[in-house]
Parts: structure tokens; sequence; C-alpha cells
């Protein structure tokens, strides 16, 4: 059995590390440290939703209670076209009732509140300011320079750096350039004193190469996100946001614009959206990747974060019973490659027909999904998420 004393080391205090320290944790391994880049916890990003199959696993970590506390129950999440004609409507509580647990909106902040004050509460130390610049190994040990001139040694480490160049990916795989998935998101979190929000159903707009999906949190709180396919450096990039998206969304559905309108200036980002192709190996020697380093899936998968909590179970309970680093890493690849890569296509099939800025394209897509029966629809992406769930 792997010694229970092992130094764990973990790279990024994202929801994949911060995760995957709580699981190693409730599975006996208690020699954990997280070396985060930034110099204090921040928040990148709206919000997200914590789909049934990740509340699973976030149940199993007792942090139910936290997220039921802050997030908010979604039933529908509705496709209507830019001009505001019904599409269909994927039924949440469908999914909800196969996995077994209801699927919450969240913002970011609250979401990473909830994970480090478990990670506090367990006493595991974050190393802040600790950018890990390069991996090397000798023998049995991985070494990890920082940029600060510390560097640091491990019998294991976890590479939860993220999507935008992980070193973990760099040392595993050789390369880690992310790929650019031609679309660019403007993200927001909207929070105003008077109601916003009557229904919990996500509204997802479909456009001619443009997209704008609007996600409640509670009647007075939510997140969007406005998309637009767009080269890279774009000169949208050194313009004013929110004159931007007031005029680029001017003709569509009047509750953008209210949100939009209600948002301020300082919550809404503009973000080139890239993802990365499926590698065929996600170890070497001691040093195993996991969530974004591993299968950075686009937003459209509506799953990277998910994907990243189910990991964070997996690589722990596997760790736990194996014999060897090298037989767990196997394991855990073997069993998370799947799913997660079938989620990485997903999210690219449904953004390059979202960001189809053909019109003939556009046309024939909006019947297809007014043909679709969301009934099966909502069965398919429950048989999907439930997949290698724990019992
Ligand atoms: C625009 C956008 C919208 C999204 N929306 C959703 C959504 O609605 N639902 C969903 O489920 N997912 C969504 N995702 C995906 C989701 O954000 C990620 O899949 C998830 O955050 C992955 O977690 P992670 O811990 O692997 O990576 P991250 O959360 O990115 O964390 C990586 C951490 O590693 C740190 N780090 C990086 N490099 C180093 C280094 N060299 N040294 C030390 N630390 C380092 C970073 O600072 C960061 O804190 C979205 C992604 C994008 C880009």
């Amino acid at each position: 059995m792997i010694d229970k004393n092992s130094e764990i080391v973990i790279l990024g205090a994202g929801i994949g590390g911060l995760t995957t320290a709580i699981s190693l944790h409730q599975n006996g391994f208690k020699n954990i440290n997280i070396y985060e880049r930034r110099k204090k916890t921040t928040t990148i990003g709206a919000g997200l939703v914590l789909w049934s199959n990740a509340i699973k696993i976030l149940e199993k970590l007792e942090l139910l209670t936290e997220i039921e506390n802050v997030g908010g129950q979604l039933e529908q999440m509705q496709r209507w076209t830019n001009n505001e004609e019904f599409l269909g409507a994927i039924n949440v509580n469908k999914i909800n009732t196969s996995i077994g647990f209801k699927s919450y909106s969240i913002s970011r902040k609250d979401l990473q509140t909830i994970l480090l004050e478990k990670v506090s509460n367990l006493n595991i130390s974050i190393n802040y300011d600790h950018n890990a610049l390069n991996i090397s190994h000798q023998d049995n040990s991985i070494s990890i320079n920082f940029e600060n001139d510390i560097s640091v040694n491990a019998q294991i480490v976890i590479g939860a750096d993220g999507r935008m160049g992980s070193i973990a990916r760099q040392y595993v795989n050789g390369n880690n350039t992310p790929v650019y998935q031609n679309f660019v998101n403007w993200i927001g979190i909207v929070e105003s004193e008077k109601p916003i929000f009557s229904e919990y159903n996500v509204l997802d707009f479909w456009g001619c190469g443009e997209r704008f999906g609007i996600v409640p949190i509670n009647e007075n709180k939510g997140y969007w996100a406005g998309g637009k396919s767009l080269p890279l450096n774009s000169s949208f990039k050194n313009k004013n946001n929110k004159i931007e998206l007031m005029k680029l969304f001017d003709s569509w559905s009047p509750k953008i614009k209210e949100i939009i309108e209600l948002t301020e200036d300082k919550y809404i980002k503009y973000i080139e959206v890239f993802d990365h192709n499926p590698i065929p190996n996600w170890h070497k020697n001691n040093v195993c990747l996991l969530g974004d380093s591993a299968h950075a899936s686009l937003p459209t998968s509506g799953q990277g974060a998910c994907q990243a909590i189910e990991d964070a179970w997996h690589f722990a309970s596997i760790l736990e019973k194996s014999e060897t680093t090298e037989e767990a890493f196997n394991d855990f690849q073997r069993n998370r490659f799947e799913k997660t890569t079938t989620i990485t296509m997903a999210g690219r099939d449904l953004a390059k027909s979202l960001f189809n800025e053909n019109e003939m394209y556009c046309e024939q897509r909006n019947k297809n999904a007014k043909k679709t029966d969301y009934i099966i629809a909502s069965e398919n992406i429950a048989k999907l998420w439930s997949k290698n769930l724990p019992k």
C-alpha cells in the first residue's frame, strides 16, 4: 500500500487542487501541501453550475450543506433564438433524478470560499505566491522549483495547475499549448437589490456566430456569458466591454440588455476561450495531472469544473487502495479518460455549431433544435454525466 505519510504536493489551488486535497485527507493522506502562484485567493470567472454528478461528489466531501446554502436550484436549460423563438428545454430535474442529486448554480467566489474554508479546517496549508517554473525527478523524488527561488521535493505531485500553460502538463506531455477555439466569452456576475429572476432556468440564446447565456443563482443574483466567434487579439479586446456588449446584443431579448446594464463594469471580463486536445498519458514518474491540466474542456461542455471535482474523488480513492503510484495513476487515467474525452469533444461540437456564422447552417440548426426530443436529450446527458460515479 502507498504510505499515508507520503509527501504530496498539489500544484494549483483551483477547484481541482482544493477538492483533491480534501478528498486525499478524507482517505487518510495527511502530508499534503498546496502551492499556488497567485499572491492571494482570487476568483477567476463569474459562476458555474455544479451539476448533480459533481454534487454527488461534493456530498461525499461533506460540502453539500454549504453548497445548498448559497447555490440556486435550476429547473430547465431553455434554448431560444436571438429573436426569442423558443427552441426547447433540457429538463434539469430529469438529470437530477437520474443521478440522485440536485444541481446548483453558484458564484465562483462562493465555491472558492467553501473549498478554502474546508481546506483550512483540515489544516492543509496553501503556499501562495509560489509560481512553479519547472519539475524534475531523481530516483523516486520529484523536485519543483518556484519563481521565488524556493524548491520543494515530494513523493507524489499532482498537477492541478489549469489549462493555460500548466507546468505539470509540460513535464508529463512535453507540450502544454492549449488550443484556441475561435470564440471569445464576455463573462459577468450581476447582483441587484431589486429582484432580477423569478424562475430558475438557464436561458441560452442562440444567434449565428453569437450566443448569450444567463444563469440565475437567486432572485437577486446570477451570472452570464456572451460569446462571439472572433480571432485571437480581436479589436474588441481593448474596447469597453459593456458598450460593445450593448451594441452586439442590442436587438436580442430585453432580458439580456437588462442583465448587462445591471452588471458593474468591473465584473465583466473578456476571455479568449481555449481547450486542450486529449493526450494519451496523464502521468510521468510520480507526477499526475488532473482537472484542466489533464483534460480542459470548453465552457460549452458545462462540465469543466464538475470533471475536476470527479477527478479529485477518483484520484484519492484509487490512490488509497493502490500498491504503487504507477498502478494508481494508470487506474486513475483508465477510469477517467473516456468520460472526460467525450465531454471535451461534445463541448467542441456544440461550440462549432453555436459559433458557426453561416446563416443557412444556423437556420437548419435551430430547426433541428426545435425538433429535438428533449426528454431523450436530457436522458442522454444524464447517461454521460452519471458514468463511473461512486455508489
Ligand atoms: C470562460 C470560462 C467559463 C467556464 N465556465 C464553466 C462552467 O460554467 N461550468 C464548469 O463546470 N466549468 C466551467 N469552466 C471550466 C472550469 O473553470 C475549469 O474546468 C475548472 O476551473 C478546472 O479546475 P482546475 O483546478 O483544473 O483549474 P483552475 O481552476 O484553472 O485552477 C488552476 C490553479 O493553478 C494555479 N496555477 C497555474 N499555474 C501555476 C503554477 N505554475 N504554479 C502554481 N500554481 C499555478 C492557478 O493560479 C489556478 O489557481 C469555464 C472555463 C472558462 C475558461
